[in-house]
């Protein structure tokens, strides 16, 4: 339960009847999402899963905006974009997903079907998991990576669309359903950035307080001395969220990204909205190049 588009809707045709009833709906908590995204969560559990006798689970594995300022905590990355010294871009290896979404969901399925780890789980015991993967990201439905979890794609299988989606959950009261993902996911485009910024300026300077706090690299790098050779950023473009083109795309920012992709549609998409729905633990944004680890140095 990622609280967005895809996973309310399942959460709520799971709850109507129209598919069998879940068990558990179970949030990941990176500690740092949107409050529009707690507040929507709140009504899904009070609204939708509650009446229909579904239990709504809150797992976390602590704050991914306090642990990349806290110098004594171990710090999964986040997916920042990164300058050099000698001009190359990079980006940091993204860790955080694992950490923040699936381990501590792993955790408490394990602690569901009763083998916490370190027990070994017996190969006939096994969680079916829906992820909500609507028709037009089938690309990004996979199989779990471990044997006592077995993904279904219910919307996929009712050949739903996110438009599909999007109508049936406005029918039911809610049209004002958020994207989901960390406040400050470097993988807004323009519209999160915006929205935020317009919407709620005391998390907008969240956000650009943290941005500037992490210029160097996490807490924890620096204090071991293993500071960013670069410098980190959460805006693409590699300049201070306070000073980020958030209101246009630049000419620049549309000939690098057109560099990378072939297709324009996809270009001006990703650039405006990032990803299509946020970050959801089993289809987070896929492959980034790591060329850093953890905020090491630059290989
Ligand atoms: S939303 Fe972004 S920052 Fe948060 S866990 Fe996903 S990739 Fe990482």
């Amino acid at each position: 339960m990622g609280a967005g588009v895809q996973s309310s809707a399942l959460l709520a045709l799971s709850a109507a009847g129209a598919l069998p009833k879940v068990d558990y709906a179970i949030f990941a908590d990176t500690g740092w999402e949107p409050a529009a995204v707690y507040s929507h969560l709140n009504r899904l559990e009070r609204e939708i899963a509650e009446p229909a006798g579904i239990t709504m689970l809150r797992v976390t594995s602590g704050n991914i905006r306090d642990d990349a300022l806290d110098p004594e905590h171990r710090f999964a990355s986040m997916p920042l974009y990164i300058l050099n010294q000698d001009g190359k871009q990079g980006m940091t290896r993204r860790q955080c997903t694992g950490e923040y979404k699936i381990k501590p969901i792993k955790k408490k399925v394990r602690e569901l079907l009763g083998y916490p780890y370190p027990k070994r789980i017996p190969k006939s015991v096994f969680v079916e998991q829906w992820v909500g993967i609507s028709t037009d990201e089938f690309h990004r439905a996979k199989d779990a990576d471990v044997k006592y979890m077995r993904n279904r794609h219910p919307l996929t299988d009712l050949n739903w669309s996110r438009a599909d989606c999007i109508r049936y959950l406005a029918s039911i009261g809610l049209a004002e359903t958020p994207k989901s993902s960390c406040s400050g996911c470097p993988f807004h485009g323009n519209q999160q950035w915006r929205n935020i910024r317009d919407t709620s300026p005391q998390e907008w300077a969240d956000m650009v307080a943290f941005d500037a706090a992490i210029r160097q690299g996490n807490a924890r790098a620096n204090a071991a001395g293993n500071r960013l050779l670069g410098q980190a950023f959460l805006y693409r473009s590699r300049v201070p969220l306070s000073q980020a083109p958030i209101d246009h795309v630049t000419a620049a920012e549309w000939a690098a990204r057109r560099q990378e992709i072939d297709d324009p549609a996809a270009a001006v998409e990703e650039l405006e909205n990032g990803v299509a729905d946020g970050c959801s633990p089993w289809a987070c944004r896929g492959e980034v190049e790591p060329v850093q680890d953890d905020f090491g140095l630059a290989s």
